[in-house]
């Protein structure tokens, strides 16, 4: 079994938190284990929890269509959550909670080393932005090293607000740019240590 799959395993049966007794699945996670993109949203919500998979619900039908503007499908990209099990009512996940399932997360970016990022509302935000506004820097890619990360509004926010909606569509269209703009530095990035041994003969 690959550590991904041995990861999810774990995920399925963990007690770490409170939001292990309400749910009905953990949903760990899904998509290709060397995916490019990773789109990291909120937790489960009603359907997720049923089914055991990410963006299921109307927000994941959302994102899908999002996706298809791209020319991607949910099988090119990794999918997850910032907590793995559905907060009771779709609360918000509380900070104990969310630090709780940390590892998962990190672990899940580790195995799988996507190049881009992409953060689908204000918690997965948080982690690599902390204290920011998603009005303000949502669609403003952030490089470090070579990882973007691209903060973007919750598909099911933009949902009920139309004026984030055509945001989220602006933002969206900007990934295939993004990952062009990532070739071309690692590119360049490669050619530099070839110069450099050209100039010692
Ligand atoms: N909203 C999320 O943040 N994640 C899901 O998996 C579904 C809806
Ligand atoms: Fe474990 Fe995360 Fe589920 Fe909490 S939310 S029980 S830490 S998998």
């Amino acid at each position: 079994m690959s550590e991904l799959a041995d990861l999810c395993n774990q995920v399925q049966v963990c007690q770490k938190c409170i939001l292990s007794q309400g749910r009905t699945n953990a949903v760990p996670g899904q998509g290709p284990e060397d995916a490019d993109i990773m789109f990291i949203g909120e937790g489960p919500g009603f359907h997720e929890d049923r089914q055991g998979i990410p963006f299921v619900g109307a927000a994941g039908n959302y994102l899908n269509e999002l996706l298809a503007k791209i020319n991607l499908q949910r099988e090119d990209v990794y999918i997850t959550n910032v907590v793995k099990c559905r907060p009771p009512g779709n609360r918000d996940p509380q900070p104990q909670e969310i630090e709780a399932c940390r590892p998962y997360l990190d672990e899940q970016i580790a195995l799988i080393h996507p190049r881009l990022i992409v953060t689908l509302g204000r918690f997965s935000m948080q982690r690599y932005f902390p204290g920011a506004s998603i009005s303000r820097i949502h669609g403003q890619p952030k490089r470090v090293g070579n990882v973007i990360y691209y903060p973007m509004f919750h598909p099911a926010a933009a949902l009920h607000q139309p004026r984030w909606r055509s945001l989220l569509e602006e933002d969206i269209l900007k990934i295939p740019d993004l990952l062009a703009k990532l070739d071309e530095i690692e590119e360049e990035e490669s050619e530099i240590p070839q110069a450099e041994q050209l100039s010692l003969f």
